[in-house]
């Protein structure tokens, strides 16, 4: 199908729309799913000093198989005040400075102590350096332990923390407007006159948006006005970094996005790409705000919010890597080839193979309860066996 762009061309696009926002500093307590502005360099060795990786007792290894004069102790959060010497043996903790001298821990499980002697009663450390951390081993000082644009997961804040940083700089969250269109929709839980029916973008994009570092404002709804949508995005444009509509993106008379970007000023940059479900896709500018319009059946909503909403929120917290992940996986059934648009079909992974759901009508919402991938099945793809290899990304 001619005129319609490549998924791949519409994102770099809809990227290269607006440059990430601006860093901010702050603490740990709040950065959970932000962006690094700058490469997390570690200011201090970690750990700074060899320490014990047990409970036990510090001996030089060739004084094995003891027994040991016992003499002091090493606990975390001091330095030993002695070294151990030839015969003699610190009781030490997990966590505390290694004394000099000492090069192996026997844990406290394979001796007797009897208050001044200690005795081997179980196997001792095999080799020397057991049980130690060495020194920097886990990092060493100006090393990049994450570099900017890494998304902050609960395991990069430990390393981040460790790495002797107080606050870090991240991506600012954008500001992002979701507006619902149509004249059918009411909010969920409503009653609904004949023609009506629940508004379920709106709870569904919040929801894919709340694990983001969005600031997310929903939701907006105007009827299928023209006049009033142009004022609308209008005012919205001034508070906010992005504008999610949702709706009214097609070629419909009551479809007035289009028109009504145009008369409020704005710029559309591209609309309709070559995918399934998701065609009337647009994007565009107005003011220093992007624009995306997505189109309102559910599917269609979602799949078009997965390849291009959350890579925008993303691109402009400061992400590296805004696009998902496509990975690959073996197929549970036979599919027949691809058209001349590129299908993303709402499937489910189980054991390691992927089943598209029955009912791939992107105005249903059963299948997207029930999926937990898209699977992707390319422009002119030849049909394929169960068991052909495809590529997939994991919606959930
Ligand atoms: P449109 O893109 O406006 O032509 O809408 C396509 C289909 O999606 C229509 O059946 C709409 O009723 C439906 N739809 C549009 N917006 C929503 C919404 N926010 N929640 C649920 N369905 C919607
Ligand atoms: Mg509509």
């Amino acid at each position: 199908m001619s005129g319609l762009l490549p998924v791949e061309e519409a994102q770099a696009r809809l990227l290269a729309l607006r440059a990430p926002l601006l860093p901010e500093k702050i603490s740990f307590s709040e950065c959970v799913g932000r962006y690094t502005s700058d490469d997390i360099l570690a200011l201090r060795d970690q750990p700074a000093a060899a320490l014990s990786a047990m409970d036990g007792y510090a001996i030089r290894f060739e004084d094995l198989p003891g027994p040991w004069t016992i003499t002091g102790e090493s606990a975390a959060g001091a330095a030993p005040d002695r070294m151990v010497g030839a015969g003699e043996a610190m009781r030490i903790f997990t966590g505390a400075i290694l004394p000099d001298g000492a090069d192996a821990i026997v844990v406290q499980e394979d001796v007797a102590d009897d208050g001044a002697m200690l005795t081997l009663t179980g196997e001792g450390p095999g080799a020397r350096g057991r049980h130690i951390r060495a020194r920097a081993d886990d990092f060493a000082e100006g090393e990049c332990l994450l570099p900017a644009g890494t998304r902050l997961t609960p395991g990069a804040i430990a390393a981040a923390a460790m790495s002797g940083a107080g606050q870090l700089a991240v991506g600012r969250r954008p500001r992002v407007a979701i507006l619902t269109t149509g004249d059918e929709l009411v909010p969920a839980g409503r009653a609904l006159a004949p023609g009506q029916i629940p508004d379920s973008n709106s709870p569904m994009l919040a929801a894919m948006l709340a694990g983001e570092p969005a600031i997310v404002s929903l939701p907006h709804h105007v009827r299928d006005d023209r006049a009033i949508l142009a004022k609308l995005l209008k005012e919205l444009a001034r508070r906010h970094d992005a504008i999610v509509t949702v709706g009214g993106a097609s070629v419909g008379d009551h479809d007035h996005v289009r028109g009504a970007l145009q008369d409020a000023g704005g710029q559309i940059d591209f609309w309709k790409i070559a995918m399934r479900p998701g065609k009337p896709l647009m994007a565009g500018t107005i003011g220093d705000a992007v624009l995306l319009g997505l189109p309102g059946n559910p599917s269609s909503a979602f799949v078009t919010a997965t390849l291009f909403l959350l890579p925008l929120v993303r691109h402009l917290a400061g992400a590296r890597d805004p696009l998902p992940t496509v990975h690959r996986a073996p197929l549970e059934i036979a599919l027949d080839g691809g058209d001349g648009r590129r299908d993303y079909l709402r499937a489910r992974l189980k054991n390691g193979r992927l089943t598209p759901l029955i009912g791939q009508d992107s105005g249903r919402t059963m299948p997207l309860a029930a999926a937990n991938a898209l699977l992707i099945r390319d422009i002119g793809a030849p049909p394929c066996d169960a068991g052909a290899t495809a590529d997939y990304i994991v919606i959930a």
